[in-house]
């Protein structure tokens, strides 16, 4: 497998773009390697500017539910950019997404278009201190919340992965007002909350963390969260951004039985266009403007082509019930790539909820980021580049997930585990020298 093509336009692209990259994540850095450049799409393959295909578990970071140009998004899509992409008038577009995340999130009953994740966070975030009237916000390390000034503290995803620690140009001032504790350890959080419970506005979390890889909420976490908030007058925000619409049609809430106060949703709401989205109960969400004091906009917020992307695919997972599906390819390939990992003798610690999951290099039981850092990088980054060579194209970074879509086929499952067994020997090999 040659990558000439994308190395040459790596290089051209370091010129003219930070990093080469238009967001962090992308490079190949973690592991060992420079990004490639992608071509086309189609269904569970992505094609590189050197020709090669892969199996692609990356679907764009999570947006991709039904797999690269899916017909009928496509034409959605298409139907839409024929009569004009943006009016910054409203839609009936937007009501229609509207009543379909009313109807599909159990906790919603009024939701803002946003676009992007980063923005919905900003929004609720802003939101819940307006509402409160209380500044400091609680969130987990490893979690992460888009590039938000107030949320990008012990961060995961690209900040993880990089070894950032916060980033300059974040005020002391804002900073502060942040406080990051062990995902999973209710104890420490009722401990935050007796302390200073009455200048929290909220609290905000991922309810399944996907941006250190997939660490599962502890049973009774989630409703001990919820049960804080309560008592002390703050807000549980649920960032979904990646688990709404991916878990179930109505997201980790449904799954796990916990209603937030506010809800970021992002990725699988715009169908593979830009867009993000806050709701949450009514007598919250009237406050944002203009019927609230409280105030976010947008140019292109709700726009005829974002929003017939997103409903296309709503509208798939709504009839077509594809979430078991994904649950037993999800589970099928679990199964496999830990068998594989017991054959070739290597140590990985599996986690997986649904169509996201996570196999972490190490021998310890993985529950929040601190464990999450007992992972072998230099493992995983072998373990990258053996599946590449094999056709397969996983998360350039340990701390991410993997994503099944609705485009993987039974097929596409047996050649990843097949190529695992080959790559896992390699990488025990690798290990041993
Ligand atoms: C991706 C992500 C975000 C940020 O969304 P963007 O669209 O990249 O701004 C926020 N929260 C979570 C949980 C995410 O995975």
């Amino acid at each position: 497998m040659v990558w000439d093509v994308s190395r040459r336009l790596y290089e051209e692209a370091c010129q003219v773009i930070p990093g080469g990259v238009n967001s962090p994540v992308r490079s190949g850095r973690a592991v060992g390697m420079t990004p490639l450049f992608i071509r086309e799409a189609r269904g569970s393959r992505i094609v590189d500017e050197d020709g090669n295909e892969y199996i692609d578990y990356v679907a764009s970071w999570g947006p991709l539910i039904l797999g690269h140009a899916h017909p009928g998004v496509v034409e959605a899509v298409r139907t839409a950019a024929g009569k004009g992409t943006s009016y910054g008038i409203p839609t009936e577009l937007e009501l229609r997404m509207a009543r379909m995340v009313v109807e599909m999130v159990p906790s919603i009953e009024m939701v803002r278009m946003v676009n992007s994740g980063t923005e919905a966070t900003m929004s609720a975030v802003r939101l819940a201190r307006g509402v409160t009237g209380r500044g400091k916000v609680v969130k987990f390390n490893g979690c992460y919340h888009g590039h938000v000034d107030s949320l990008l503290v012990k961060s995961g995803s690209g900040v993880a992965t990089l070894g950032i620690p916060g980033s300059p140009g974040i005020p002391h001032e804002v900073a502060r007002d942040t406080v990051s504790i062990r995902y999973n350890d209710l104890g420490a959080v009722r401990e935050v909350m007796d302390a200073m419970g009455g200048e929290v506005a909220a609290i905000i979390v991922e309810p399944v963390a996907a941006n250190m890889g997939v660490v599962l909420p502890r049973e009774g976490f989630l409703a001990g969260l919820r049960e804080l908030c309560t008592q002390h007058g703050a807000l549980l925000i649920f960032d979904e951004v990646i688990t709404g619409f991916r878990l179930a049609e109505g997201g980790a809430q449904q799954v796990y039985g916990v209603m937030p106060d506010l809800t970021c949703l992002g990725k699988i709401i715009g169908g593979g266009l830009p867009v993000g989205a806050y709701g949450g109960k009514r007598e919250i969400m009237a406050r944002m403007a203009p019927s609230g004091d409280v105030y976010q906009a947008g140019t292109l917020s709700g726009n005829p082509l974002a929003m017939s992307a997103g409903l296309a695919t709503l509208q798939v997972l709504k009839e077509e019930g594809i979430h078991e599906q994904l649950e037993s390819r999800a589970a099928y390939l679990a199964m496999g790539m830990a068998q594989a990992a017991d054959a070739a003798g290597v140590k990985v610690f599996q986690t997986r909820v649904g169509s996201i999951g996570c196999a972490f290099f190490t021998d310890r039981v993985v529950q929040d980021f601190e464990t999450a850092q007992s992972s072998d990088t230099r493992a995983y980054a072998a373990f990258f580049q053996e599946m590449l060579k094999r056709g397969v194209y996983l998360a350039p970074s340990q701390f991410e997930a993997f994503f099944i879509s609705a485009a993987h086929s039974q097929d596409d499952l047996d050649r990843t585990i097949e190529a695992a067994k080959s790559a896992l020997g390699r990488v025990k090999q690798l290990e041993a020298m």
